[in-house]
C-alpha cells in the first residue's frame, strides 16, 4: 500500500507541518492510515500523529473525521477527558501523494491489548466497572451533547490512559526525543536499530517507574510491569471516529464490525443511538469474561439445508435451551452468584432486541451495577451525565424489573 493513493512511508526523524512534528516511532495502522508517535517541538509533548493514505476517497473519509473531532471539541476540556482530543491537522505531500493528517492526542495500549496481556481470562469485576464508566460517560457526551454515533465500538476503539507515561513525561522517565534523522545510509537496518534501542530504553523506564511505585506502595515486592492488570490505570478513551455519523444523517446502511453489529443493522431496519449500547455489552461481555460474546461466522454453507428449513428455523431441533446470561457467567466463567446476577441484569437489557427498549448511555451509568461503585470522581464526568438522576433510576427499574 506505500505506492501512488496509499501510505506515506516514514522514517524516525521525519518533520511534518513545518517542522513542528517530529516522527519518533510508528505507534499503529489501519485500513486508512499508519499513527505515528511524533514529539511536538511547540509544545514539548509527544502526540499521536495520523497520516491518511492520499487517494481522494481517504482524503475524504479523514476530513468527515475531522468534522466529527472538531465538533466534539467544543471547548470544554472535561468533554473530553473519555473522547480522543483533536489537536492540530494539516497536509503533507509526499511520493505517493498528498496526505491529510490529523494530530490527536497520544494515548496507550487497547482494550484489546488489556485483554490479551490478561492472557484472555477475563479482567477483575472493579475494573471492568471502570472502564465500563469511562466508555460510558463518552457515549453519553456524543449521544446527548452531540447527536453522534460512533458506529465501530469494539475493543480495538478504546485506548488507556496512563497516568506515568515515559513518552509523555520525558523528564521523569530518562526518553528524550529525536530531533532529526539519523546520519548515515536508512535502508531500513539503521531505522531498525534505532528503533531497538528506543524500545529498550522504553522498557528500562517502564521498569524504572514500576520499581518506584512498588516502593512508593511500601510493598516490597519485586516489581510485575506490564502484565500486571492491578497496576494498570484503567481510565480510557474511545478513538477511530472515522465512521462516527449524526444521528439524524446517517450515511452507511452497513455499520459495526461484525461481531458487535447490532440486530436491526443486520436486518437494515434503520438505527440509532441504541446500537453503541449493543456494542457497549458486547465489550463489558468481553471485558468480564475474556471471550467475544457474539462470533458470529458465514451463515450459508453447503450444509444449511440439512439443518435448517427453508424458514431459517431448525429442523431438527423443536426448542432451543436457552443459556441465560446469569447461568453461562456462573457455569462458564465461574462468577459468584452475586456477580453473574447483578452483571447480566445490568447487560441484559442492553442486548433487548428492540433498540428503543434498550437504556441509554445516561441511564446505564445510574444503574445500581455502576451507581454507588463509583471510581470516576463526578467533576471528571460532564455535567450532563450526571443531571437528571431520578428520571433514569425509575426508567431503568421499568426496564430491569419486567
Ligand atoms: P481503521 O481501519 O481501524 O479505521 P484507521 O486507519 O482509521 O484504522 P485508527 O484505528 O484511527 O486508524 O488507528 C490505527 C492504530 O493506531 C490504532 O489501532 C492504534 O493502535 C493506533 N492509534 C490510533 N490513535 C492513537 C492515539 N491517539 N494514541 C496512540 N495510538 C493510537
Ligand atoms: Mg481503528
Ligand atoms: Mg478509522
Amino acid at each position: 500500500s506505500y505506492r501512488k493513493g496509499g501510505y506515506h512511508a516514514v522514517r524516525v526523524g521525519d518533520q511534518f507541518a513545518g517542522g513542528r512534528y517530529i516522527a519518533q516511532r510508528k505507534l499503529g495502522w489501519g485500513q486508512f492510515s499508519t499513527v505515528w508517535l511524533a514529539y511536538d517541538t511547540k509544545t514539548s509533548t509527544y502526540v499521536a500523529l495520523k497520516i491518511q493514505k492520499s487517494a481522494a476517497q481517504f482524503v475524504q473519509a479523514a476530513l468527515h473525521e475531522i468534522e466529527v473531532l472538531s465538533a466534539i471539541a467544543d471547548g470544554t476540556p472535561s468533554n473530553l477527558k473519555f473522547v480522543v482530543q483533536l489537536i492540530d491537522q494539516f497536509k503533507h505531500t509526499g511520493p505517493n501523494g498528498q496526505h491529510q493528517c490529523m494530530v490527536l492526542e497520544f494515548l496507550g495500549d487497547s482494550l484489546l491489548r488489556l485483554v490479551k496481556y490478561n492472557r484472555y481470562k477475563g479482567l477483575p469485576l472493579n475494573k471492568v466497572r471502570e472502564i465500563c464508566q469511562c466508555i460510558l460517560i463518552g457515549l453519553d457526551y456524543l449521544h446527548r451533547e452531540h447527536g453522534i454515533i460512533h458506529t465501530d465500538l469494539k475493543l480495538e476503539n478504546v485506548l488507556l490512559v496512563s497516568t506515568i507515561d515515559p513518552a509523555k513525561d520525558p523528564v521523569r522517565s530518562g526518553v528524550s526525543p529525536i530531533l532529526e534523522r539519523p546520519e548515515g545510509n536508512i535502508n531500513g537496518t539503521v531505522t531498525s536499530l534505532i528503533e531497538k534501542k528506543l524500545k529498550r530504553r522504553a522498557r528500562r523506564a517502564v521498569a524504572k517507574i514500576s520499581v518506584q511505585r512498588a516502593s512508593m506502595g511500601g510493598m516490597g515486592e519485586a516489581p510485575k510491569p506490564e502484565r500486571n492488570i492491578d497496576g494498570i490505570n484503567v481510565r480510557c478513551k474511545v478513538v477511530d471516529f472515522g465512521n462516527a455519523c449524526w444521528a439524524d444523517k446517517p450515511f452507511a446502511e452497513e455499520i459495526q464490525t461484525r461481531q458487535y453489529r447490532a440486530p436491526e443493522v443486520i436486518l437494515q431496519a434503520g438505527y440509532s443511538f441504541s446500537v453503541d449500547m449493543w456494542s457497549f455489552a458486547c465489550i463489558a461481555f468481553e471485558l468480564a469474561t475474556g471471550d467475544m460474546l457474539f462470533t458470529p461466522k458465514v451463515g450459508q454453507g453447503a450444509k444449511s439445508k440439512d439443518f435448517f428449513d427453508r424458514h431459517g428455523d431448525l429442523k431438527r431441533i423443536r426448542r432451543l435451551k436457552y443459556w441465560p446470561l446469569n447461568k453461562l457467567l456462573i457455569e462458564r466463567y465461574k462468577f459468584s452468584e452475586t456477580d453473574a446476577n447483578e452483571f447480566s441484569e445490568f447487560l441484559t437489557p442492553l442486548l433487548d432486541f428492540a433498540p428503543e427498549k434498550r437504556p441509554t448511555a445516561q441511564q446505564c451509568l445510574q444503574h445500581p451495577w455502576l451507581a454507588g461503585k463509583d471510581s470516576i470522581p463526578n467533576d471528571m464526568r460532564t455535567e450532563s451525565s450526571v443531571e437528571k438522576v431520578d428520571v433514569g433510576i425509575s426508567n431503568l427499574k421499568i426496564k430491569v424489573g419486567k
